[in-house]
């Protein structure tokens, strides 16, 4: 069946607030932290978002970005990001690594070029610090959810990363919605978690949002984009394998949860932040950056 484009978009708002219901993502009074990079999943969420939160008046959106201080890149993603929080009446805060963590991402990035101690793709390190980024500007912000763009198409990646990696327990802590396991963290919710990408995209089309399209020129996490292509051809000659992927996890992942041994958080002894280890990754891996 063929959609207009108002049909379209009006669908795609559904089966977010379905999948937000199914999941029990929010409750009515929430101040929603959405992170919002620029590129066309996180702006069309919160596009989703805000046309949802008309019927909630007691709910909050704010939405939060990430500057890493990469040259070129962020900068056009700031722009747009602001763009859009500003047609929407969003109220908009900006984190940059610069101020977190002493130095942009740029700057890492040389350093660590220079050295052989840190044997990790920028992403790996990028991913780790944008997280600890993410969950400090939510708890600025008074937020109780962190809402990411995460699509369909991201989570079945995970799915397949975790078991190249052999690490499928993991996948206990990859839920929609994650659990209350620390004071300091905010719960983390995935609204496109059901949703394809390419929906997501034809959204931000149909409604004429404004995002940013060009790649971060650090991107090309190699084995991801095997993955990428890998679950891509198989959608293709099979369409919806990827939601049988998704609720199969799904289906398990109690079982995932009872075997992943629960691991206690504590409060990093450098930084404060929660980890399970005394040092946390985030203050591992600045020291190893140097
Ligand atoms: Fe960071 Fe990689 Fe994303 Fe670039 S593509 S912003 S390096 S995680
Ligand atoms: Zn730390």
């Amino acid at each position: 069946m063929r959609l207009c484009r108002k049909c379209f978009a009006e669908s795609i708002e559904e089966k977010t607030r379905a999948t937000i219901a199914k999941y029990r993502m929010f409750s009515h009074d929430d101040r929603i932290a959405v992170a919002v990079s620029g590129g066309k999943d996180s702006v069309s969420l919160l596009h989703v978002l805000a046309k949802i939160e008309e019927r909630y008046p007691k709910a909050e959106l704010v939405a939060v970005t990430v500057d890493e201080g990469i040259k070129g890149y962020r900068d056009e993603a700031l722009r747009i990001a602001a763009e859009n929080c500003k047609e929407l009446g969003v109220e908009h805060r900006i984190v940059t690594f610069r101020r977190l963590f002493g130095r942009t991402f740029d700057q890492m990035v040389e350093r660590v070029r220079g050295c052989d101690v840190v044997n990790l793709t920028p992403c790996a390190y990028c991913g780790v610090l944008r997280r600890k980024a993410l969950n400090a500007a939510a708890r600025n912000v008074g937020a109780d959810k962190l809402v990411t763009g995460h699509t369909l198409d991201d989570e079945t990646q995970t799915i397949l990363l975790n078991i190249f990696h052999g690490d499928v327990l993991r996948l206990a802590k990859e839920k929609p919605v994650t659990d209350m396991v620390h004071a300091k963290l905010v719960r983390r919710v995935k609204p496109f978690c059901e949703i394809p990408e390419r929906e997501t995209a034809l959204y931000a089309f149909v409604k004429s949002v404004r995002f940013q399209g060009s790649p971060c020129p650090y991107a090309g996490e190699a084995l991801r984009n095997d993955a990428r292509a890998i679950l891509n051809g198989l959608e293709e000659e099979h369409p919806g394998i990827m939601f049988s992927i998704f609720k199969s996890i799904e289906r398990i992942r109690p079982a995932l949860e009872v075997m992943a041994k629960k691991e206690g958080l504590k409060e990093c002894a450098e930084c404060g932040e929660p980890t399970t280890d005394n040092v946390c990754r985030t203050c591992q891996m600045r020291k190893q950056i140097g």
